[in-house]
């Protein structure tokens, strides 16, 4: 897509400090940054997903131009999903916890979630699994 390539070490430091592992619940679809054992909704074992890239993969005012220019749709759903945690996939999430998935926009209100482009199922927000399940 679009780059801008920035040198120095301080730099890769600061990007190789947004690499984590992500703990997952199979029970639930919990999942949350780092290791951990238990998890916290359910209390079952939680997997380990290997270190994975958990930072921001685009800057707000360079999505803009882009979306001035070209009125990309993909490119604001991009924009919009930076600075949150990793989504959960709602179709999954309900069927791991025996849930039929409401409307992605009664959702998105509900739980002040932005869409990912990484999913047509997925959100991103910050409200814990126990809320998501309430909403759901
Ligand atoms: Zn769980």
């Amino acid at each position: 897509m679009f780059g801008n390539i920035k040198f120095g070490a301080k730099r890769a430091d600061n990007i190789l400090k947004q690499f984590s592992y992500i703990s997952y619940c199979r029970e639930c679809g919990y999942r949350k940054n780092g290791v951990y054992d238990k998890c916290e909704n359910c209390n079952k074992k939680m997997q380990l997903i290997e270190k994975i890239y958990i930072g921001n993969f685009a800057e707000k005012c360079i999505c803009d131009k882009i979306i001035e220019k070209f009125d990309y749709k993909i490119i604001n759903v991009i924009k919009e999903e930076q600075n949150f945690p990793v989504y959960y996939d709602i179709h999954k999430i309900c069927k791991l916890n025996h849930k039929t998935p409401k409307k992605m926009e009664f959702l998105m209100n509900k739980l002040n979630a932005k869409r990912t482009h990484f999913s047509e199922t997925g959100i991103k927000t910050e409200e814990s699994i126990q809320e998501i399940l309430k909403i759901l």
